[in-house]
């Protein structure tokens, strides 16, 4: 059996947009480093500490940009896409301008 070892990651999302993965084990190393402020190594790229706007996980990443995409999640905790809405009747997700299929709720 190949069990090969997963490493937890975390994501370093910077105000220009950029992501850097880390090894969450070194979250612990990094945060001295950003509370002192100034650049700072990750993973051999140089960052400046006030650049970044915080470290997530990279489930909480995939929301954030989700979410900035204009993406929304429905009462079941699914992702639906941007300009779709809930039929008020019904509940059915309806993409954007449409009726609803099931009942024919606006
Ligand atoms: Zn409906």
């Amino acid at each position: 059996m190949n069990q090969e070892i997963v490493k937890e990651l975390r994501v370093i999302s910077l105000r220009n947009g950029a992501e850097l993965s880390v090894e969450a084990d070194r979250i612990k190393d990094i945060l001295p480093k950003l509370e002192r402020g100034g650049f700072i190594d990750v993973n051999g790229e140089i960052v400046n500490a006030k650049d970044i706007v915080g470290i997530f996980t990279p489930q909480a990443m995939e929301d954030i940009i989700r979410r900035k995409n204009g993406q929304w999640k429905d009462k079941k905790g699914r992702w639906q896409d941007k300009g779709s809405r809930e039929c008020p009747t019904c509940g059915n997700i309806l993409p954007w301008g449409m009726r609803c299929g099931n009942c024919g709720g606006r």
